[in-house]
């Protein structure tokens, strides 16, 4: 089915609704977009340039590729430096810094990877190949872990004792809660990812919107969605007023999609998780339950404590968690290019550094 976004891509009704936040605003607000898809969104469009000097659009830690921890992307690469073993990810991963190298270095020198568009080809691979070891690389937030859920749910129906999988996903609550509790950055509402939501329903967020005393709007993706996210959330402080709000209903239930989300509390369970350039956050990974640990990757591994040391000159902890602006950075667009990068934003689809790199603040030094 396609979807015809042109009225969320009006730049009328776009020009409204920047008119309208301008005459809401009366005291300076810090809105945190939470998800990098939002970002690029937000940067592409030029959309934070057309907001009022007292609306601050903070960017949230909402990339995936970007706040897996470079531990797990060393065991990755130790994986796929493993003889008779395929290392299988989405392709954002493969140029991800890791302490000396990354994927595509490997793949380089004879490393076994392969990209895949959805975690379930893994299958094929696997079933046609039973004397290889598969390792699916899953990385991501509550959007792509059911289809890494699904994977592994399948693997055991066909008992596939050649698959296994190396899990990085991530969940939004916890760090939204960190974010809050560090106070790095002023966060006065956060406008919640719209496809993030679509699989965990907005249901969750209300008591989260309770427990921090802030608002939370969920948002889409288009220029109309996000600024009528931004209208809703200003409204909202401007009254006081502390909840949640679903500004994306064409994509957004209260409930999201149960089938989905039972299938991820099937296999996955809740664990602690270090994000890159952050650092631990409790409760933030999914980590595979006892009744499918024979899947978890990690078995195949020599050393599995990969102690590594992040590159100093990177900021990425402090872009991710909304205390600078990519451009803010002294490597950017200088020393950290996305032909060059010195960290995951720099060459993620979903990355604040790529985004401001492709879209907008290039440095005149910078050759396009
Ligand atoms: S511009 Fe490069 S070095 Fe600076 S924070 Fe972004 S990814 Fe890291």
């Amino acid at each position: 089915m396609t979807v015809d976004l042109t009225p969320w891509r009006d730049p009328k009704r776009v020009r409204q609704l920047a008119d309208q936040i301008t005459r809401l605003t009366t005291k300076p607000w810090h809105l945190m977009e939470v998800c990098g898809g939002q970002t690029h969104a937000i940067v592409r469009h030029g959309l934070d340039q057309l907001l009022p000097d007292r609306v601050h659009l903070i960017h949230g830690p909402g990339c995936p590729v970007c706040v897996t921890p470079i531990d797990i992307i060393e065991q990755a690469q130790q994986l796929a430096r493993r003889p008779n073993t395929v290392l299988v990810s989405f392709g954002d991963m493969l140029r991800v810094p890791g302490a000396r190298e990354s994927l595509l270095d490997i793949r380089a020198t004879g490393g076994a990877i392969r990209t895949v568009y959805s975690p379930i080809d893994v299958l094929a691979l696997a079933d046609a190949d039973p004397d290889c070891d598969f390792v699916f690389f899953g990385v991501g937030f509550e959007t792509t872990a059911p289809l890494t859920a699904l994977l592994v749910q399948e693997a055991a129906r066909r008992d596939l004792r050649n698959l296994w999988l190396l899990s990085a996903h991530v969940l939004v609550p916890p760090a939204l809660r960190f974010l809050v509790a560090s106070g790095l950055s002023r966060l006065d509402a956060f406008l919640l990812a719209g496809h993030v939501c679509a699989v965990t329903g907005w249901q969750d967020y209300a008591a989260l919107a309770q427990e921090l005393s802030m608002p939370m709007v969920v948002t889409g993706f288009e220029p109309v969605d996000i600024l009528q996210g931004v209208e809703v959330a200003i409204a909202m402080l401007e009254r006081g007023d502390i909840g949640i709000y679903n500004a994306y209903g064409r994509a957004v239930t209260e409930t999201g999609n149960a089938n989905a989300w039972r299938v991820v509390e099937t296999i996955f369970e809740p664990c602690d998780r270090s994000w890159r350039g952050i650092g631990p956050i409790p409760d933030s990974g999914l980590g595979l339950r006892l009744a499918y640990e024979r899947f978890d990757a990690r078995q195949l591994l020599t050393a599995c404590d990969v102690s590594v040391v992040e590159d100093s000159v990177c900021r990425s902890g402090e872009v991710l968690q909304g205390v600078i602006k990519p451009v803010e950075c002294p490597a950017f667009g200088t020393a950290c290019r996305p032909d060059r990068p010195l960290g995951a934003p720099m060459v993620s689809s979903e990355g604040a550094c790529a985004a401001y790199y492709q879209y907008q603040k290039r440095t005149p030094s910078t050759p396009a």
